[in-house]
């Protein structure tokens, strides 16, 4: 009986509807978003001379004709669909270079329904996690490790798919004003002495929180500042001020915090992250072993931005807050999350769409870093092989394996590339490599 009932489901179902689609470009690869009306089978094919991609799936139909593509990137050239006999879908990517295509399906969540997500990889740029050469200002200093430019990663929140909060009044998204503040703070950054900016998301497209804090690492990154901007839903149109947040090792230090670090986690439901089960592990890992000394640096950080930040407009409240989130879980860079004011309130997203005070609180947020920076350095100067816990480096000797040094300093292999940053290949002789802290120092 229960056969009867389940089998005409499965068998007469409805052709799955492709509605709508979306592309986003990112510096890397071009993304392409298919709205579903429900969970999708499909098959990828790679074919050259003309390159193009054939997505092939199973009992599909367009709901109508799908948008004309932005075409402008160093990828697609154009989107043509076609029904097949058999009741799939084939829809053809035509490109203007060869790509690697990568794809997966998103699950609906809030206002998002069924997606399949295509990534159409540069084949012709260097893959982002490659080991690459040290830049010039780490080569040139041989003896003082504090001579090293501080490296500071800012992290505009949300981008591409993900629009993060939306304001009432303006329907202003919070993806775009923390992109501007971002910018704004990478300015000031790379006009300091002894600083160095890398915007860990620098256009409109989604990067998954996971791999926010695997570029952080690959770019030896010595703090790292999430830019965000709060909302309330319902009624309440009243919460103001800016908030710091770092990560807890176990709790929130409210019900808000809470579920506040629920709502920034659900970005890679939205924004669509492919899944890394390795990277997750192995984050785990080095997070379970390293993350209290992290937090303490990251607790003094968000103290100072706050000292600073409330001369620019009112804090929401004035000590640093504690959730689980996601993007401050990176296992040895101090890292905060700020949501710099309340986009729900209209008062605050007239002020937060205002490019005037969009650098404001750059300069808020950049004169914190400034009260921190002595600590940030000390931080690194004082890391020597010696010490047990706080991060310690190593320059890598003529011939020397990372199997080698793993063994050394008793850790893993892949450990020691996943907080370099490094790919397959061993490491050049001269370069520097962070080595984690004992497990318990
Ligand atoms: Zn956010």
């Amino acid at each position: 009986m229960f056969f009867v009932l389940l089998f005409p489901l499965f068998a007469h179902a409805d052709p799955v509807a492709v509605r709508n689609l979306r592309v986003w470009q990112a510096p890397d690869h071009t993304r392409l978003v298919f709205d579903l009306s429900g969970p999708l089978e499909h098959r990828l094919s790679t074919l050259k001379d003309p390159n193009r991609i054939v997505i092939d799936m199973d009992n599909a139909r367009l709901s109508g004709a799908l948008p004309t593509p932005e075409t402008g990137g160093p990828i697609l050239a154009g989107v043509r669909g076609a029904e097949r006999s058999d009741a799939g879908l084939r829809i053809v990517l035509d490109l203007k270079a060869e790509a690697r295509p990568r794809s997966f399906v998103l699950k609906p969540y809030g206002d998002y329904g069924h997606r399949l997500v295509i990534d159409l990889m540069d084949a012709g740029a260097a893959a982002e996690d490659e080991t690459r050469p040290e830049p010039a200002t780490v080569r040139r200093e041989t003896q003082a490790l504090a001579v090293r430019d501080l490296v500071v990663a800012i992290d505009a929140g949300h981008g591409g798919e993900d629009p993060g909060a939306i304001g009432r009044t303006h329907r202003t998204r919070e993806k775009d004003v923390v992109l501007a503040i971002a910018r704004e703070l990478a300015k000031l950054v790379s006009a300091a002495p002894g600083m160095k900016a890398v915007l860990i998301r620098d256009g409109d497209y989604y990067i998954g929180l996971r791999e926010r804090i695997k570029k952080a690492h690959r770019h030896q990154a010595d703090v790292f500042i999430s830019i965000h901007a709060d909302a309330v839903p319902g009624v309440n149109r009243n919460a103001r001020g800016a908030s710091v947040y770092a990560l807890s090792e176990r709790g929130a230090t409210s019900e808000a915090a809470r579920v506040l670090a629920d709502k920034e986690n659900a970005a890679d439901l939205i924004g669509g992250a492919g899944a890394n089960d390795k990277d997750d592990l192995l984050l785990k890992v080095l997070v379970d072993m390293t993350q209290t000394a992290t937090i303490s640096d990251s607790l003094d950080l968000g103290t100072d931005l706050l000292g600073s930040l409330r001369t620019v407009g009112p804090l929401h409240q004035d000590t640093v807050a504690q959730a689980g989130f996601m993007v401050l879980k990176s296992p040895h860079i101090p890292s905060v999350l700020i949501e710099t004011a309340y986009i729900s309130n209209p008062d605050e997203e007239k002020k937060l769409r205002d490019k005037a005070y969009q650098r404001q609180v750059a300069e808020g947020i950049f004169n914190g870093l400034q009260r921190a920076t002595p600590r940030l350095q000390a931080r690194r100067g004082a890391a020597t092989p010696s010490q047990a816990s706080g991060p310690r480096e190593h320059v890598v000797k003529p011939g020397e394996t990372l199997a080698v040094i793993a063994k050394q300093y008793d850790t893993h292999v892949e450990a020691l590339r996943f907080i370099n940053g490094l790919g397959a290949k061993d490491p050049p002789a001269g370069r520097r490599l962070r080595i984690p802290p004992k497990a318990g120092g």
